[in-house]
């Protein structure tokens, strides 16, 4: 089985993990921008995080046999800060036309106040202006009321349905989402919020289509193989074949195809491993012999 994972924050991730994920068929992914728990003070400290997800990042990935692509945005919870948001703003609309950017996010609601609307409004514009899909990240307290707004606002702004991937989806939330006709993403975690068994039941009530599933691993507690245990549990449960491989392979990477800097003959390009190559003068070896 083919996996693309299309929501993980390697930046927080290990070599280790890389390697675990590449055993378990993960060829690609997508590392959305987004917040380090830590917040920053200086726009100056999201330029270089935004160099390293197109930088250093991809050259990790790729010394494990994984194509890695990332999003542009200003995430939720740093959008509140305005000593940097209009500053984020302006870096986004440039680097949004770099390469291997395949989408604006993650953008959407947090705490729900009137400064990320705006902030989200601006960046479903800059999506539009340059574009690119765009990918929401739906808020984890008042899920219904936050996903409800969500919608509203993404409707307001006359985007294309099909360039809207709606993430963290439950129970609660698909029926609405399913009415758009966007992108449904569920983000699957090893205690909370939503289990490959929950998962296996959604598809069940509401099908494959345009639905996506991630591990959404970061620097909490996260585990970035649950796309390839979900697939497990989906063979359990006796699912179909083309239907798993719709829901990890063919709906993530065309969905971020529109982007016109991701395609699946991508994926037939050598993968071959040279750990000696350097980004920057750097590598992954540390000194060690290959
Ligand atoms: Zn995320």
């Amino acid at each position: 089985m083919r996996i693309f994972e299309p929501h993980i924050h390697c930046y927080s991730r290990t070599t280790d993990d890389y390697e675990r994920m590449a055993l378990a068929g993960i060829e690609g992914v997508c590392e959305p921008a987004f917040w380090l728990g830590q917040p920053r003070t200086h726009v100056a400290t999201f330029k270089d995080y935004f160099d390293t997800l197109l930088g250093w990042e991809r050259h990790r990935a790729a010394q494990f046999g994984i194509r890695h692509y990332c999003t542009m945005g200003l995430n939720p919870k740093e959008a509140n800060d305005d000593r940097l948001n209009d500053d984020v703003l302006a870096l986004v609309r440039e680097y949004v036309h770099k390469d291997g950017v395949i989408a604006v996010g993650e953008i959407g609601y947090d705490d729900i106040t009137p400064t990320e609307e705006r902030i989200l409004q601006e960046q479903i514009q800059i999506a539009i202006e340059a574009r690119k899909p765009i990918l929401i990240h739906t808020p984890h307290r008042d899920k219904t009321g936050g996903v409800k707004r969500t919608l509203d606002v993404v409707r307001e702004s006359g985007i294309e349905p099909s360039m809207v991937l709606v993430d963290h989806n439950t129970e609660m939330t698909i029926p609405m989402v399913k009415e758009t006709g966007y992108y449904a993403g569920f983000s699957i975690y090893p205690n909370t919020k939503m289990t490959p068994e929950r998962m296996v039941e959604i598809f069940r009530r509401f099908g494959t289509d345009r639905m996506i599933i991630n591990s959404a691993a970061d620097w909490g507690i996260s585990d970035p193989l649950l796309v390839p245990k979900t697939v497990q549990v989906m063979r359990k449960a006796g699912m179909d074949e083309d239907e798993i491989e719709k829901v990890v392979w063919g709906n993530p990477i065309g969905f971020f195809a529109q982007s016109g800097q991701i395609a699946f003959s991508d994926f037939d390009r050598d993968r071959s491993i040279d750990r000696t190559r350097l980004h920057a003068g750097n590598s992954v070896l540390r000194g060690q012999k290959p």
